[in-house]
């Protein structure tokens, strides 16, 4: 089938939540993943996020440049990882510094008119507590579903759960599994370093 002949992806109708895949993405990532992202970790526009049990991190706007190259906005996955050091001393527990699984939704900030980029990430791990001014990595792999305008709260936090477990399954792939040992991951950068 030519890409001419593809049919259009479904957008916002009620059968494509219906009918979400369970797995998504080629069996490895193709370009333009994986993108790196690194910054201090700042505040957000408090919409949403902790409300919707869905806390997001958000990244400066020169960490999300790499993200502009992509056209499609919605929801992608990939890993994330906190550092868990302030001023070279360790401040958050062990746990919270493993490179773990990740969706983001990416966007533009209703905030500002819809002018700006933005990149939301939810880290799947229950942290002991809020990481602002931390440095985090980012590494996104693969994209799940387009961007969707909801008619209900519950909606969404329904997709917000697909979202997770679509992502979870995708990751476990051999071919994306081993980019949580990336050398990305274990190497020191300027870029995550605290804003003190
Ligand atoms: P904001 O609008 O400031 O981004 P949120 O309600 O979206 O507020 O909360 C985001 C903050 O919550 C993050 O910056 C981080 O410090 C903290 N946080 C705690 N757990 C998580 C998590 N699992 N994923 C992302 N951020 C988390
Ligand atoms: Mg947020």
């Amino acid at each position: 089938m030519g890409l001419e002949e593809r049919p259009a992806a479904p957008v916002g109708t009620n059968s494509y939540r219906v009918s979400r895949p369970a797995i998504v993405g080629p069996e490895v990532p193709q370009a333009p993943f994986p993108i790196l992202l690194s910054g201090p970790v700042q505040h957000g526009f408090g919409r949403g996020g902790k409300d919707l049990g869905c806390p997001t991190a958000n990244l400066p706007d020169e960490s999300i440049t790499p993200m502009s190259s992509i056209t499609e906005f919605g929801v992608y996955y990939g890993y994330a990882q906190v550092a868990r050091e302030m001023e070279g001393q360790p401040v958050l527990p062990e746990g919270d510094g493993k490179v773990l699984p990740m969706v983001m939704s990416l966007g533009k900030n209703p905030f500002y008119n819809n002018e700006k980029l933005s990149a939301e990430i939810h880290i799947m791990h229950d942290f002991k507590g809020d990481f602002y001014g931390y440095g985090m990595k980012v590494m996104v792999l693969g994209y799940i579903r387009p961007e969707l305008n909801y008619i209900s709260r519950e909606a969404l936090i329904e997709d917000i759960e697909t979202d997770k477990q679509v992502a979870l399954r995708s990751l476990s792939r051999p071919g994306y599994s081993k980019y949580q040992l990336d050398a990305f991951f274990s190497r020191m950068n300027e870029a995550t370093q605290p804003r003190l």
